[in-house]
């Protein structure tokens, strides 16, 4: 065995420790099942075992399946994936069902084995299903620790019996937001909330669940569901408490995904006929739900963007193959909305930071951002004084250019303007180390011409954050005409160091997501403009799957920073520039003070606190609503544009990788998360299709929508973007 351990001690308790080799994160697999299921065997079957502890070898108990032994179960099955899944899930609920039962006489429920899990840290997704086959759950007060089942967030739902054991357990209300938010909880939270037993100190958790093992009674053993006359907390859906909840759930899911996503009605699905069932038939139910999610191709798209591609990103998928570039100490330049961001998730990271701005009071401000985001925390219980302390101890405020020695990377974040960048370029190379890297955070200034101002442009980089960086988890990597593999490995370092996903991109107009952000956003201005009623336009996006509409997006950016790019596009392109219908709408609202939320006056009206009450009902003055819009072909032209986009920055070489490209729009826009991003949405319309819209809508509104050679060519020869019949291997 190499997975699992098993050790029997001297008390006649079997301690079944998990353990994968090489990987500081258990993540079970095909053969983490085997063996569990072999351990679990051998202990039913020894009558020197009078009970079970299963725990993990690590700090943490599990991180969940190795999602590929699903991808494997479908791809193993030739001609019948579906009955492949449904056997293999059903193979693993019969594993979680021999623990549950654990020997006992079906009738009697006597001479049954205890068995208890003890988890030392985190536990998620199957590391929480086994756990709930198990008699006892004790946790070790480990306040890093979560547990939960996280699955919703990757397109599918618990599927190993997290679903049926949860709700049955705890009722469909209390259940729904760890199964359809998949809200993880730390250990005390997690036993308020009724998903585990015991929390105890961390030294005491084997000799705990052993206590408990070596007590266990037969009535212990056996779970509620598998009492006579179990009745499930707030009731089944046809009893009177019940049936409203699933009213509810339903509004909800559906408020919440607009329809989008297959795996939250599934989920609900499975819950609410499983309720109405014998325990095993729900399990078989669930099991038929789950399938039909894995066979749907949103499934596939959302597991290999948001799980293997954005996991294989962080670890650095594109990083050039140079030694360890890890940051120490960090200069950030500019400590306004951007560079004070920076220098909180830097900080945050552990790393030293000097933040300096051109006077000290504008450099404290910054520094002050820090302040509210952890006083806020502490507010809430994350964080501590002394963890405050800390991280402001580690940033330093200066306005002395010689404070930045020692940094062995800048990151500048001064005003959006070309002689200022250059001069501090050029202060800050003044002192800082030969080897350092500089990065620039512009968002419209190409990284090639900004390296002018460097004597060392091999290593000058753009490293692109977005707005608030605190929250935000995407960070674009821009590669000037110059900048070496050093500088692209330290870029990629500090991301991961602060723990955001990077994607890595060429220099170019806007970089990758500027550039299909901003024609979405145009042309929802355009819509309405037209008179497509404003909510509509908002709603066609929503529909989509994308969690804000093209004008609420605008709202929160602002329309005098629309004004400005606008401003500065037209002067670049000269006679090619195509927006001059959108300027029309963006300079008349920046006249009117309608600049979005900051004014609290844009395509909403907003009350004083700055919260959204409704849309603005003047726009209609300038550009009466017309009667008569067509969803489908507003909704083609909102995704065209932005899909369109991502296929150019492709061909163009801008992207090097699709999966930067699906991950980055997910992460950096919203851009619809069920469909996997702009070139899984392609995949699963497929390049005809794209094709047929493309040819209609350039036909009726302009070369903007015209089809990319690439496409064309795909869908002549069958191709798609992944799989074995991808354009990019072929070429
Ligand atoms: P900001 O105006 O809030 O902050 C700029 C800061 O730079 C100010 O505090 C200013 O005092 C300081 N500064 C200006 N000249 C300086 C000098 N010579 N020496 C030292 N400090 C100087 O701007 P911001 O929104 O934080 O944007 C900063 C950069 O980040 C810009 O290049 C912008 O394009 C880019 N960016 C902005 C966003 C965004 O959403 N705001 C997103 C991504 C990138």
């Amino acid at each position: 065995m190499t997975e699992f351990h098993y050790a029997l001690d001297a008390d006649g308790v079997a301690t079944i420790t998990w353990d994968v080799p090489g990987k500081t994160m258990n993540v079970m697999s095909f053969e983490g099942l085997r063996e569990l299921d072999a351990c679990i065997d051998k202990a039913l079957a020894d009558d020197a075992v009078k009970g079970v502890v299963i725990t993990s070898g690590k700090a943490d108990f599990a991180g969940g399946m190795d999602l590929n032994v699903l991808a494997d179960m479908r791809d193993n099955a030739g001609d019948n994936p579906a009955q492949g899944l449904f056997d293999g899930i059903m193979s693993m609920h019969h594993l979680l069902r021999k623990i549950e039962l654990a020997g006992m006489d079906r009738k009697t429920q006597k001479g049954g084995k205890p068995i208890a899990a003890a988890l030392p840290g985190t536990a998620m997704g199957i590391g929480l299903e086994l756990p709930l086959s198990c008699h006892r759950i004790f946790a070790a007060d480990n306040p890093r620790a979560q547990i939960g089942l996280p699955e919703i967030k990757v397109g599918i739902f618990p599927g190993a019996g997290g679903t049926t054991r949860l709700s049955w357990k705890l009722g469909a209300m209390a259940a729904a937001p760890l199964l359809l938010e998949g809200k993880s909880n730390n250990p005390a939270k997690a036993k308020a909330a009724g998903v585990i037993d015991e929390v105890v100190p961390a030294a005491d958790l084997l000799s705990a669940a052993k206590a408990w093992v070596l007590g266990a009674k037969d009535a212990d053993l056996v779970k509620p569901w598998d009492t006579k006359g179990y009745k499930v907390p707030g009731g089944t859906p046809y009893s009177a408490p019940g049936f409203p909840t699933f009213v509810g759930a339903s509004v909800m899911v559906h408020a919440n995904t607009w329809g989008v996503y297959p795996a939250a009605k599934a989920l609900l699905s499975a819950v609410y006929e499983g309720l109405q069932v014998p325990f095993d038939t729900a399990l078989k139910i669930e099991a038929r739900h789950f399938v039909s999610v894995l066979m749907n191709p949103s499934s596939s798209a959302m597991i290999r963007s948001l799980f293997v591609n954005k996991g294989a990103l962080e670890k650095g998928a594109n990083r050039p193959d140079v030694p360890d570039e890890k940051v120490s100490k960090v200069g950030v330049l500019g400590a306004g909305m951007m560079g004070a961001g920076i220098a909180y998730v830097s900080a945050a990271a552990g790393i030293e930071v000097v933040l300096l701005d051109s006077t000290i009071e504008a450099a404290e401000r910054g520094k002050s951002y820090s302040t509210g985001i952890l006083d806020k925390a502490i507010k809430r219980g994350r964080s501590t004084e002394e963890k405050k302390a800390r991280l402001l101890g580690q940033i330093t405020t200066t306005t002395d250019y010689a404070d930045l020695q020692g940094c062995d990377l800048i990151v500048e974040a001064v005003f959006e303007d070309p002689k200022v960048k250059a001069e501090v370029t050029a202060k800050a190379e003044a002192v800082i180390p030969e080897t350092a890297i500089y990065a620039s955070n512009t968002s419209t200034l190409p990284i090639t011409s900004l390296a002018q101002a460097s004597n060392r442009p091999e290593q000058f980089i753009g490293i692109h954050f977005f707005s608030p960086v605190d929250k935000m988890l995407l960070v674009e990597i821009i590669k000037g005409a110059q900048t070496g593999p050093r500088a692209v490995a330290k870029a990629l370092d500090y991301v991961r160091q602060i723990r955001k996903t990077p994607i890595v991109v060429n220099d170019a107009r806007f970089f990758y997501a500027n550039r299909c952000i901003i024609p979405y956003i145009n042309e929802g201005m355009r819509l309405a403009a037209e008179g497509t009623p404003l909510p509509m336009v908002d709603h066609a996006a929503q529909l989509l799957g994308f969690p804000v509409g093209p004008l609420q997006l605008v709202d929160e950016t602002s329309l005098d920073l629309g004004a400005k790019i606008a401003k500065a596009t037209k002067a670049a392109m000269g006679n090619d520039y195509p927006d001059d219908a959108v300027d029309d709408v963006v300079f008349w609202m920046v006249d009117e003070g309608r600049l979005g939320r900051k004014s609290k006056a844009g395509f909403f009206d907003y009350d004083d606190a700055g919260k959204r009450l409704g849309y603005w009902t003047g726009f209609g003055a300038r550009y009466p609503a017309q009667d008569g819009a067509d969803l489908t072909e507003v909704q083609n032209r909102l995704m065209m544009a932005q899909v369109l986009e991502a296929v150019r920055a492709l061909e163009e070489g801008v992207l090097e990788d699709i999966r930067e490209g699906d991950v980055g729009a997910i992460l950096g826009w919203g851009f619809a998360p069920w469909s996997g991003g702009p070139f899984g949405w392609l995949d699963i319309i497929g390049a005809e299709k794209a094709v047929a819209i493309c040819d209609d809508l350039e036909a009726r509104f302009g070369k903007r929508f015209a089809c990319p050679q690439m496409l064309r060519d795909m869908a002549a020869k069958g191709q798609t973007f992944y799989g074995p019949k991808s354009v990019l291997k072929a070429a």
